[in-house]
């Protein structure tokens, strides 16, 4: 059965006061919950991953050490082993030090810095090699998604990036749908356009990997997913959860995220 996730992504942003504070918050929040739901007999929360920039990451491993459900990532990775590669950090680094998961392909990565398909196959294969969990995101612009290529990019940047692993590979992926322009934009794809791509992906995994992988799968929304409007992307068949930039950096609303299953 696959994973309900819900991932926040800090991206550059918060001093380390700040994260304090906010991973303090919401320990609190988990913490309450949690011992309410196992007395009214509830389901369990989904499976919680903060992605922190990496200067914060052992900070934030120390808060939640063992902490059952909640795991810790980096933003990012180079797609080398080591090196001359002066600023950069490598999977196995953030291996060592205790982070378990990493995003892959985010669009900012492909846009600002110029990462492409073969660039970001290379940092999935580190990653897996690392025994990292990989989150990759893909999503078409606005553009693609005007003239009707949506399908078509998503397919590319999939097939491309990703779907050249082996399917034992997969239990360590998950796949992040985040259109371009929904992305710190104010503006989410609507339940349905989210459940239209999400089961589009997973007939991907499906004619590539057979029903089992497609099924097992976990499939996150990203894109101006926020405390109103979590719950009824969440609702989909297809939808597994979502991958969080600006909401969440606040406690009360990334727990209300987290609490958007129910
Ligand atoms: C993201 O950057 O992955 C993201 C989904 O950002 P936001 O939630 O702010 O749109």
């Amino acid at each position: 059965m696959r994973k309900k996730i819900v991932a926040g992504n800090w991206k550059m942003n918060l001093n380390l006061e700040e994260a304090k504070v906010l991973v303090s918050e919401l320990k609190v929040s988990l913490d309450n919950h949690s011992a309410e739901r196992v007395a009214q007999n509830r389901p369990t929360l989904p499976d919680v991953v903060l992605f922190p920039p990496y200067v914060y990451l052992t900070r934030i491993l120390d808060v939640f050490f063992n902490y059952e459900g909640v795991s810790i990532g980096a933003q990012n990775c180079h797609h080398k082993e080591h090196g001359a590669y002066t600023g950069e950090v490598s999977a196995s680094m953030i291996r060592s030090v205790g982070a378990s998961h990493v995003i892959i392909g985010h669009s900012e990565r492909r846009e600002q810095f110029g990462e492409g398909d073969e660039l970001l196959a290379e940092k999935v294969k580190q990653s897996l090699k690392n025994d990292l969990k990989v989150i990759f995101c893909c999503g078409e612009k606005l553009p693609e998604r005007e003239s009707g290529k949506h399908f078509q990019v998503v397919s590319d940047q999939l097939h491309k990036g990703l779907m050249w692993l082996e399917e034992d590979q997969l239990k360590n992926v998950v796949i992040a749908y985040e259109p371009v322009w929904a992305i710190g934009t104010g503006v989410t794809a609507s339940p349905g356009q989210a459940q239209e791509m999400h089961a589009y992906i997973r007939g991907l995994v499906a004619d590539k990997y057979g029903k089992k992988a497609a099924d097992n799968m976990s499939i996150l929304y990203g894109g101006s997913c926020n405390a109103k409007n979590a719950r009824e992307l969440f609702t989909n068949a297809d939808v597994d959860g979502g991958l969080i930039g600006g909401a969440s950096l606040k406690s009360a609303d990334f727990f209300q995220i987290i609490q958007s299953f129910d």
